[in-house]
């Protein structure tokens, strides 16, 4: 492996100017101290915003990049304005609560979407400046979900994956997003998308496939001509800091001061971020109200309240800090007394020497957040309990909590649920605090930000092998120049083409997939040419295909092998005599699906009956189409018919007819030394088992096939037959 480029919206390093002098800090932030030790140890560059205008930026250029290049960092210099628009207006306002499920906080302005485009572009552009063949690149977070799709627009054939640090919502939040489908698009460009947890990839796979028609399956999603995999890494912390930090003597004498000050009361902590997705205040009134209940723990517990400032020139937020100073007071007020105050309240950064004092000292970890992502101080507070003691009360909305399955859960609108869970909390036994806790540091020593890390990187380097793995077999250069060759020598050819989904994209209805010019003007000049049959091989009927293509010279094959129409006699046979009366046998049940499931509906052809559900809901869809296959199996062996499970369609059919035995006509009749079949779907697999072993077929998309190559979009395959044609006029 190449250099791996982190990429994120902050360096871990921050770059200021102080009385004419420029100062290089450690960044803050969980992703930032996280990765620092990581990235060291690895071939790294970290890409991202040093902290600093790019006016500044600009007129200290050389220095500044010399300095953090020495820290592995490069920078990307934005200027304040730019920081303001993208991250303090799209990412603050826009995405942050939208994905916390806040979407009444949520603005949705086409200036400050326009602004992250363009901020992602200009990560794009450090990015290009910096790559070479061979690295790897991690892009990181909510600020950067374009990034991935204009890398892979700008580089050749980069390995790229996508880490999601927050919550990603149900799809009946994310889709009031006017900028959906860019963000969806912009985050498949990746090879590797992880979250932390598996809840919010299905999330992320619902959206997909409702919002972008894109199916997936085990976790893999072919987004067009790609295939990227989604998969839960949960973000693990540095466990051996904080558990080495909490044995220190400098934290040994904290926690004698803390111990000083609080005497013998016990001791619940919470930590926080300024932000309303922490659920600061819902914590306090549950807090007052515990006290309320409980008036046993009368001095006898204090609540110490850590928030740290964030974002305090958003007017919300600002709100919410003094919302927060009221109801601090108001519950201090209310039950404290002359040597007690219920809520020790800080709002400040705190050292780290004291936050994990802190940790160490709490008898209980109260993490309630309304909404996290994942929430790194509920793991932080177990690896700092080295003495074995400490009970962690943890939102079940908290990514954290999926992993933390020994900690007191709770619904955070539940009050009564937190009050309970802060009474069983801190009368739980020792025995049973030291279990609970053993079983989670475990979890947590083994799982830390390292192993984190490296599981990505190591699923992302084998996403190469993920088409190999899905049976896929693309057509390599060599193949392809391989098939073109043979296209030219040969002097008798057939091509066996179908129509949709390989000479036309899918439409929402049949009838609007209509013929472009390129497609009339290949087809006809393909047939003009010598030595040659074309043969469209389609699922329509004789009248669609008729009015399309009727005037051209090329032999076709309608509603899958029923009818053919040699070029030569211009008149529609049927391969053998068929019988239709089953179709008022069927006819009804079809309907009745078609009923049952909105956006279905019922296309009926000579000798088959077909079910479509491409605009229905698709997990309705696929759940009515097992159903009526089902339903169907009984009566269709009696009738001698078939059914068939295509794309987003139930086809009821004679059997013993398909494509397949239909190209026999053509296969039995002349002795081709080039026969190539294209296809995109089941009924091709017929045609692609009926053509000799070493003839060429080729499915269109990729999945697993009988066909000897996969290419991934009809787009390729017209560009191959434009360049078939274009062989075949120099070669006869
Ligand atoms: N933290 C900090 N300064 C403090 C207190 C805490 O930087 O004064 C750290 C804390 O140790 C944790 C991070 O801030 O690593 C918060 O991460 P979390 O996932 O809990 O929430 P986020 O802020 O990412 O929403």
């Amino acid at each position: 492996m190449g250099r791996l480029l982190i990429v994120s919206n902050r360096l871990p390093v921050t770059v200021h100017r102080k009385r004419g002098q420029l100062h290089f800090e450690p960044s803050a932030g969980g992703l930032a101290t996280g990765l620092s030790s990581f990235y060291r140890s690895y071939n790294a560059l970290w890409i991202g915003w040093p902290g600093i205008d790019k006016r500044e930026g600009t007129a200290n250029k050389d220095d500044i990049k010399e300095k953090l290049l020495a820290e592995n960092c490069y920078p990307v210099f934005l200027s304040q304005k730019e920081v303001d628009e993208y991250y303090g207006k799209f990412c603050s306002a826009t995405i942050w609560p939208l994905f916390h499920y806040f979407p009444q906080y949520a603005s949705y302005t086409q200036s400050s979407w326009q602004a992250y485009e363009k901020a992602n572009h200009t990560f794009c552009d450090a990015i290009v400046e910096v790559w070479e063949q061979g690295d790897t690149i991690w892009v990181h977070d909510f600020h950067l979900m374009l990034l991935p799709q204009m890398l892979r627009e700008r580089l050749p054939d980069p390995t790229i994956g996508f880490f999601l640090h927050i919550p990603f919502p149900s799809i009946e939040l994310f889709r009031l997003l006017p900028w959906r489908s860019q963000l969806l698009n912009g985050m498949l460009g990746a090879d590797l998308i992880g979250f932390h947890t598996w809840e919010y990839a299905g999330h992320f796979l619902s959206s997909s496939r409702f919002l972008l028609g894109y199916d997936s399956w085990m976790g893999r999603i072919t987004a067009g001509d790609r295939i990227s995999k989604v998969d839960a890494f949960p973000m693990g912390i540095d466990y051996e800091r904080f558990a080495g930090t909490a044995i220190t003597s400098e934290v040994e004498k904290e926690v004698e001061k803390l111990d000083r000050s609080f005497k013998d009361r016990k001791v619940v902590l919470s930590v926080d971020r300024l932000d309303y997705s922490k659920g600061i205040l819902r914590r306090l009134e549950a807090f007052g109200l515990f006290l309320e209940r409980n008036p046993q723990y009368r001095e006898k517990l204090t609540f110490v309240l850590v928030v740290v400032p964030s974002r305090t020139m958003v007017a919300r937020y600002a709100l919410l800090k003094r919302q927060i100073d009221e109801l601090v007071g108001a519950i201090n007020g209310k039950h404290g007394t002359i040597g007690w105050t219920p809520v020790w309240y800080m709002y400040r950064s705190i050292p780290f020497q004291t936050l994990v004092a802190l940790y160490r000292r709490a008898d209980v970890g109260l993490i309630t957040p309304v909404r996290d992502g994942m929430n790194l101080v509920a793991k932080e507070y177990l690896a700092s309990r080295v003495d074995g003691r400490g009970v962690l009360v943890l939102s079940e909305t908290a990514g954290a909590s999926k992993e933390l399955g020994e900690a007191l859960t709770i619904n955070v609108n539940n009050d009564n649920d937190i009050v309970e869970a802060l009474e069983h909390a801190l009368e739980m036994p020792d025995a049973e605090q030291a279990e609970r806790l053993r079983i989670m540091q475990r979890r947590l020593r083994r799982y830390n930000v390292q192993r984190w890390a490296e599981d990505f990187i190591h699923t992302l380097l084998d996403s190469s092998k993920l088409q190999e793995e899905m049976g896929v077999k693309p057509l390599g250069a060599q193949s392809r120049r391989k098939l073109i060759k043979c296209y030219h020598e040969a002097q008798r050819r057939l091509l066996l083409l179908d129509y949709d989904g390989t000479l036309v994209p899918f439409a929402s209805r049949p009838s609007k997939a209509v013929p472009t010019r390129e497609v009339l003007d290949l087809l006809s000049e393909l047939g003009r040419q010598s030595h040659i049959d074309v043969v469209l091989t389609s699922g329509r009927d004789r009248d669609s295909l008729d009015g399309w293509f009727g005037e051209l010279p090329i032999s076709m094959i309608a509603e899958h092998g029923v009818w053919l129409k040699p070029r030569e006699t211009r008149q529609w046979e049927m391969i053998e005599p068929l019988n239709a009366d089953w179709k008022e046998e069927v006819r009804p049940i079809l309907e009745m699906y078609a009923d049952r499931t909105p956006g279905s509906f019922v296309e009926e052809k000579d000798f088959s009956l077909v079910w479509q559900y491409r605009r229905s809901d698709s997990r309705l869809g696929e759940l009515r189409a097992r159903e009526l296959v089902a339903h169907l199996e009984g009566l269709t062996t009696n009738l001698d018919l078939q059914v068939l499970e295509g794309n987003k369609v139930v086809e009821v059919k004679n059997s013993g007819v398909n494509k397949g035995r239909a190209a026999l006509r053509w296969l039995n009749a002349n002795e081709y030394d080039f026969v190539l079949a294209i296809g995109d779907d089941w009924t091709d697999e017929d045609t692609f088992k009926s053509v000799p072993e070493e003839c060429w077929s080729i499915k269109v998309g990729l999945s697993t096939t009988a066909a000897r190559y996969n290419i991934s979009s009809h787009n390729k395959a017209l560009a191959l037959l434009h360049e078939l044609l274009q062989q075949g006029e120099q070669g006869h």
